[in-house]
């Protein structure tokens, strides 16, 4: 019969066999940036709709035509959440985190656009962030990206480069905005439709078109850098020595705008070119001016967030994904009375060995079945309960992945013997 139920289009399961690659980016991650002195937030997936137009910009497509929005019973919009920046900012307005104080923020947690599916854009997905709040200088941006490139490190991830832009203060932005005007509207008839809307709404991601056929044009705009003042040249002048005294590689791309409305002076990305068509694993920069578009006194604000599925994606590619931990011990067992006393022999050693796996057997069967679960289950060593043993109050011993005769051990023994077996790989 086929499948009635079908998970939502570009919403996915993450199955068992995939665990450990996630869990495997998640400590990493956590363990690296709480290091740094980070600490986590967790907010709501959803919020109120306004929140997000607010921050991220009523004519850009994520709100556009990408979110999750609907009415809930108040009559109330509300969406799924598309990023978690303005949740963030939100959520430390609201308890007055941001009142005379720094602060280094985290966040990991499921996404959601209703983009078009295919490798790498999925329509929920999860994202790494990271947030600092409160800080003037250039500094905090080279901290974000050292963060990244040491977990791509840490990950032994290869070949993500590092791009960075700088699109100055607003003022700047402001000034840009009217040459990059001028520019697209004396070549009008070669935008494409999407190009042309934007070129009245937001004309900078014209630069972030993926239209093949827009890209000699794009090529040819007038450069942002061009557009500049002293400030914002010194402001990117600074992260850039921090990183060069760092030793870290950067390519200046002066086309790079990202999407989201609220960028200010520092845009960055990190780009692969071994996924295909959707290569960036992490966008980021500055963006002073959204605590106050939010309601809050103005401040500095920079961040980033990393796109967990296509991190997974190269983790695998490139052969550095954790392998699947198999259980450590089976323990099988015949005849009567047998489960009971195997359900205490287990809990005692479970007291004694808290790390250990031991899958106990439930649901009865041929030992034969039996033992054909504990080789299946990928332990490395068998248990084995038998009247004989119960008797006796002893224990068989079989290593699996040996050829090794069964031994009978006495039970005040199986904790170091356990220990030892185990720890010989
Ligand atoms: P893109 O150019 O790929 O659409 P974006 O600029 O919309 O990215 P951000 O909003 O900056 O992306 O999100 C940060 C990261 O989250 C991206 O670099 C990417 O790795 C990941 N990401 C964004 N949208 C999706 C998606 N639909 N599916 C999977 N990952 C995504
Ligand atoms: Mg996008």
């Amino acid at each position: 019969m086929a499948n009635q139920h079908q998970a939502i289009r570009g919403m996915h399961d993450i199955l068992p066999a995939d665990i450990p690659a996630w869990h495997q980016l998640e400590e990493t991650y956590r363990g690296l940036i709480e290091s740094y002195g980070y600490r986590e937030i967790r907010t709501p997936i959803v919020e109120k709709t306004a929140l997000f137009a607010r921050s991220i910009g009523e004519v850009t497509d994520i709100v556009e035509k990408e979110m999750y929005s609907f009415d809930d019973r108040n009559g109330d919009s509300l969406s799924l959440r598309p990023e978690n920046t303005a949740s963030v900012v939100r959520a430390c307005l609201q308890a007055g985190l941001l009142q005379d104080q720094q602060q280094r923020l985290w966040y990991y947690g499921p996404m959601f656009r209703h983009e078009r599916p295919q490798k790498g854009r999925y329509r929920q997905f999860y994202q790494f962030g990271a947030e600092a709040f409160g800080f003037a200088g250039a500094d905090i941006e080279a901290e974000l990206i050292l963060i990244a490139a040491r977990f791509w490190r840490q990950l032994g991830l290869e070949d993500i480069e590092l791009q960075l832009n700088s699109l100055g203060s607003s003022e700047c932005r402001r000034r840009y905005r009217e040459h990059l005007v001028e520019y697209f509207r004396d070549h009008h008839d070669a935008l494409d439709e999407d190009g042309r809307r934007r070129l009245e709404t937001n004309p900078l991601r014209i630069l972030d078109s993926k239209n093949p056929e827009l890209q000699a044009l794009i090529g040819a705009a007038p450069a942002l850098g061009d557009s500049l003042d002293d400030e914002s040249r010194a402001h990117f002048a600074e992260l850039c020595e921090i990183l060069d005294r760092a030793g870290l590689a950067y390519v200046v791309n002066q086309r790079l705008v990202r999407g989201l409305d609220y960028y200010s002076h520092t845009v960055f990305e990190w780009v692969t070119d071994t996924l295909g068509a959707q290569g960036t694993v992490c966008g980021g920069g500055r963006y002073d001016g959204l605590i106050e578009q939010l309601g809050g006194k103005p401040n500095h604000a920079a961040g980033f967030s990393m796109g967990c599925e296509r991190l997974v994606a190269m983790l695998i590619d490139q052969g550095k994904a954790r392998p699947a931990r198999g259980c450590d011990v089976y323990l099988a067992m015949r005849g009567a009375g047998s489960a009971a006393a195997a359900a205490r022999l287990a809990e005692s050693i479970r007291d004694r060995m808290p790390r250990l796996e031991l899958v106990v057997h439930a649901g009865g069967g041929s030992f034969k079945s039996q033992m054909r679960k504990a080789d299946r289950s990928g332990a490395r060593v068998a248990l084995i309960l038998g009247e004989a043993e119960l008797e006796a109050g002893t224990v068989g011993l079989k290593p699996l992945r040996e050829d090794t005769p069964q031994r009978e051990i006495a039970q005040s023994e199986i904790t170091a013997t356990l220990d030892n077996l185990l720890q010989q790989v």
